[in-house]
């Protein structure tokens, strides 16, 4: 078990965002210099990988508190979110179109965000985009790509926009309506949403002191380490994805998202297509943008705004995380880095050699 996930980690190391900062791996359990105790773990879920560390301190009762964690996560991804797995209240969902269902209050929840997203980037971020996301399906062709890459046609792109369009979708409490043939896929949420659940877990555990938790692209930090310590969280270069082009430094709860288009891509007819789709086209988002980096106290709104503000590009997308109060770091394809004062604040650089723009507040 262990052998196989260490390959897939292997595997999978260019798009994680956690980075070491000095803090070496130290076994699945272990003592901090402090004195606190440490439990590391590292697992597959939600088609990436998952690593934690969690310090707790002699109050804590619960020695399980990493595999209650995956626990969590599976749940949420086979009960909730995956349209992938039948029976997930999004695959159910998705059966069911065209008529009124009744949903549960924590998707009502997630799905009301997400409809404010959508409204204030005016559509960039739209969560009913599942059927042109499946007659992509770039992200299943990236892990097993057999075969020759076939661009889906204009015909084929311009019926899946017909059948998508977070203006159609009706929500009131928990009824929730979409018309036929519309299909949701909550790919650039799933991850940022389930940190806010693991983060309330890791809240109401007695003698959780502090914690991170990446889901591939994105980071959850949590509590204040003991050696009293900031958390440093690695961002990737888009142009080299084993070097990081700097990081974070961050104290307390904090959720740091990034989208990019050098994870999840296909090159055919001498074009790369990446995943992240451009909801006015159908076809993947063509700008400036390499990635998008935002830093969040909200994992639903890290990650959505991560691929939203991907979509509008670097000024756009400025006013849209201002508009959400979160930070934002773009790099450009011109080999820039722009980004908000407060991501600034926090930022230290690498050894790249990238010209650096702060916006003015
Ligand atoms: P993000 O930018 O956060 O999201 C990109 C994803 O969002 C795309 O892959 C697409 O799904 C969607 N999207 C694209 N354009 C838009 C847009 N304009 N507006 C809204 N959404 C958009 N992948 C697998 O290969 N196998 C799996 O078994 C698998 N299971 C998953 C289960 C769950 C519950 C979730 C949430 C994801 C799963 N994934 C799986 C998807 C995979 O992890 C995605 O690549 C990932 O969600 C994309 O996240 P990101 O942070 O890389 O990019
Ligand atoms: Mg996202």
């Amino acid at each position: 078990m262990k052998s196989k996930y260490w390959l897939i980690y292997i595997w999978f190391l260019p798009v994680l965002l956690l980075t070491g900062c000095g803090v070496g791996q130290q076994g699945i359990f272990g003592m901090d210099e402090s004195g606190d105790q440490v439990y590391r773990d590292a697992d597959v879920a939600m088609g990436t990988v998952v690593q934690q560390t969690i310090y707790v301190d002699n109050t804590c009762d619960n020695d399980k508190i990493t595999d209650d964690i995956f626990v969590k996560i599976d749940q949420l991804e086979g009960e909730l979110l995956s349209r992938r797995l039948e029976g997930s209240e999004i695959a159910t969902i998705n059966q069911n179109s065209g008529i009124k269902q009744e949903i549960s209050l924590e998707l009502a929840k997630i799905l009301e965000e997400c409809l404010q997203v959508s409204k204030a980037s005016e559509g960039a971020f739209d969560v009913s985009l599942g059927k042109l996301i499946l007659l992509w399906d770039i992200d299943s062709w990236t892990r097993d790509s057999d075969g020759e890459f076939v661009v889906p046609s204009q015909q084929q792109i311009e019926a899946a926009l017909a059948d998508s369009g977070y203006e159609y979708l009706e929500l009131e409490d928990d009824t929730f309506y979409m018309p036929e043939g519309h299909t949701l896929d909550l790919g650039a949420v799933g991850k940022g949403l389930a940190l806010d659940a693991l983060g309330d877990m890791l809240q109401e555990q007695k003698g959780v002191t502090a914690a991170t938790i990446s889901l591939g692209g994105s980071v959850l930090t949590y509590g204040s380490k003991p050696d009293g310590s900031p958390w440093c969280v690695g961002i990737v270069n888009p142009f080299d994805t084993q070097e990081q082009l700097g990081y974070l430094e961050l104290s307390g709860d904090w959720c740091v998202s990034t989208s990019g288009d050098y994870e999840r891509f296909v090159e055919a007819e001498g074009r790369r297509y990446h995943h992240i789709m451009d909801p006015a086209t159908g076809y993947p988002v063509e700008n400036d943008v390499k990635s998008v980096t935002i830093l969040s106290k909200s994992g639903l709104l890290s990650d959505a705004l991560s691929t939203a503000c991907y979509v509008l590009g670097v000024e756009k997308g400025m006013e849209l995380a201002k508009y959400f109060s979160a930070e934002a770091l773009f790099v450009t394809t011109d080999e820039e880095i722009s980004m908000t004062e407060g991501m600034y604040s926090r930022f230290f650089p690498g050894n790249h050699m990238m010209d650096i723009n702060v916006a003015e507040e």
